[in-house]
């Protein structure tokens, strides 16, 4: 037996996830069917555990993001980018990056986002994706 308690997922196999299957690995909880990106042992809205394995939808909405002018080494050659989170459909929010937004005047809270695979490193999102009304 592991010492340490283990989710459904590692964050090795979220990053392969979307890397290499252009998909986004979540956990769902087995109570209230909450969606999460975010890897726990228990649900963060009622505590109800273990949560179990679920894949996320693809496309969402900004909730929020900056502009970075200064970036690390890996990203150097692509500042200024966007850098967002995003509330994804059903559930779940992802941190990503948007190389195509370079001003703030090109981004708001709202905009749809999908992601997109790329040979680049980390959760990569572009403007568009189809249209959804919250319920
Ligand atoms: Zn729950």
């Amino acid at each position: 037996m592991s010492p340490e308690p283990a989710g459904p997922h590692s964050i090795e196999q979220f990053v392969q996830g979307y890397e290499q299957a252009g998909t986004l690995r979540g956990l769902r909880c087995p109570r209230c069917g909450a969606r999460t990106a975010t890897w726990g042992l228990a649900c963060s809205r009622c505590g109800a555990g273990p949560l179990e394995e679920a894949t996320l939808s693809l496309t969402g909405r900004v909730v929020a993001g900056t502009i970075v002018a200064v970036a690390s080494d890996e990203f150097v050659n692509d500042a200024p980018y966007a850098y967002v989170l995003v509330e994804l459909d059903g559930g779940g929010r992802v941190s990503g990056w948007m190389p195509a937004v370079r001003s703030e005047a090109e981004i708001a809270p709202g905009m749809r986002v999908r992601l997109v695979r790329s040979y680049k490193p980390g959760v990569q999102f572009e403007l568009g994706g189809p249209e959804v009304r919250s319920p």
